[in-house]
């Protein structure tokens, strides 16, 4: 069963076919979609923000074939009323079965994910911290808040296998540390590498391995 991996800030601020000559990969297919509340905000500038740099990443360590797919206005799903739950647990279920009703029946062939952007965090709890967004891991549902740039890419690694455990720490220039897109509680004072660490780069291969046809 796929457990909820949930990402946490401090800061005010995720079987090969054969063929007779090659193997075919079914296509990753990242159904983004959009919250009614982003409606003054273009697909160009939410993908050059927060996705161009996943898909770079992706592509640096893997050639399987990925699309994303925008979806907006969509009658049970784009509006869902995430800000009145507080709760990120309740909202990405919510998300699951609304997207599972009514449109998972007609997504084209392929490892579909889909992730519902919003513009603000989903919960906020006792102690102050807030929910950015929440994944089911290695499963087709998640929910991030555009409040990060990484938030996005954070989320979508869940449902590929990334884990927590796996980020790390890396050194960007002779002074400079960043965070990969695992990491769970950002710090204030270190950027986004804005790529995963080897050993998720390498769940994510796993996962898409396992799940080709
Ligand atoms: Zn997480």
């Amino acid at each position: 069963m796929p457990y909820i991996k949930r990402l946490a800030t401090f800061l005010l601020l995720s079987c090969t076919l054969r063929l007779s000559a090659a193997m075919a990969n079914d296509t990753l297919i990242v159904h983004v979609y959009l919250h009614d509340e982003l409606a003054g905000v273009s697909e160009q500038s939410l993908h050059s923000n927060y996705l161009q740099h996943w898909e770079d990443e992706m592509r640096a360590f893997t050639s399987h074939p990925i699309e994303v797919i925008f979806h907006r206005n969509i009658a049970g799903i784009t509006g869902i009323d995430y800000a009145g739950r507080n709760n990120a647990k309740d909202t990405l279920q919510a998300f699951h079965h609304a997207v599972a009703d009514l449109k998972f029946q007609h997504y084209p062939k392929g490892i579909n994910k889909s992730i519902l952007v919003t513009e603000n965090v989903f919960e906020t709890l006792d102690n102050g911290n807030v929910i950015q967004g929440l994944a089911q891991f290695e499963g087709n549902f998640a929910i991030a808040s555009r409040s990060s740039y990484a938030s996005p890419a954070h989320e979508i690694g869940h449902m590929l296998g990334t884990t927590h455990e796996d980020a790390e720490k890396q050194t960007k220039a002779w002074v400079l540390t960043c965070e990969t897109y695992g990491f769970p509680e950002r710090a204030w004072n270190r950027p986004h590498c804005y790529r995963y660490s080897d050993a998720n780069r390498n769940n994510i291969i796993a996962h898409l391995q396992r799940h080709s046809q």
